[in-house]
């Protein structure tokens, strides 16, 4: 039996006797960590249990993405945009997740897309920083993976942002149902 397998049947083993909740499996750094297996090992295994419904798919933020090979980029991720909108923006025309952003499935991992659109332009987003909708660029959709949208922030700036657009929202909002009148 591989070791993958192996690795494998001990979690299925304790799912089905009731000793581990399906969303309590590891995720594939605690397996490496625990198995002394590499990455490449850890993740297979995660994808043995995702595929046997034992699991569902690691969303993983502030972690490096790994590499975005040529392959997935123009094969399997460009298909899923759709062409450039009047905001400009590039929308995700495939599945979603969590709060509402694009989901792509890269090296065994269920990521956010635009981050992916992101790095593969300019690398891992560096610690502490996220990614940003840039509103003032026109940006309007979370499902937007048009890198010229994205700016990698701070999550304190992040927050403001995110405040002044809600407001600037808000106003347009109101001039919209006084115009109506
Ligand atoms: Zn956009």
């Amino acid at each position: 039996m591989s070791l993958v397998s192996e690795i494998a049947e001990y979690y299925q083993h304790h799912i089905e006797i009731g000793e581990l909740a399906p969303e309590d499996v590891p995720g594939f750094r605690e397996i490496m960590a625990e198995w002394e297996v590499g990455r490449t090992t850890s993740q297979a295994v995660r994808a043995v249990l995702v595929r046997a419904g034992l699991t569902t798919p690691q969303i993983v933020h502030g972690q490096p993405l790994g590499p975005i090979s040529e392959l997935d980029w123009a094969f399997r991720f460009l298909p899923k945009v759709q062409p450039r909108n009047s905001d400009g923006c590039l929308l995700w025309d495939s599945g979603t997740r969590g709060q509402g952003y694009g989901q792509f499935e890269l090296n065994g991992r269920s990521v956010q897309a635009h981050r992916v659109a992101w790095e593969y332009r300019h690398g891992p987003v560096p610690e502490g920083y996220e990614l940003d909708h840039v509103f003032a660029r026109g940006c309007r959709s979370k499902l937007c993976v048009n890198h010229e949208h994205l700016e990698a922030v701070t999550r304190a700036e992040n927050m403001i942002r995110r405040h002044v657009a809600a407001r600037w929202m808000a106003g347009i909002q109101v001039r919209t149902e006084l115009d109506s009148d």
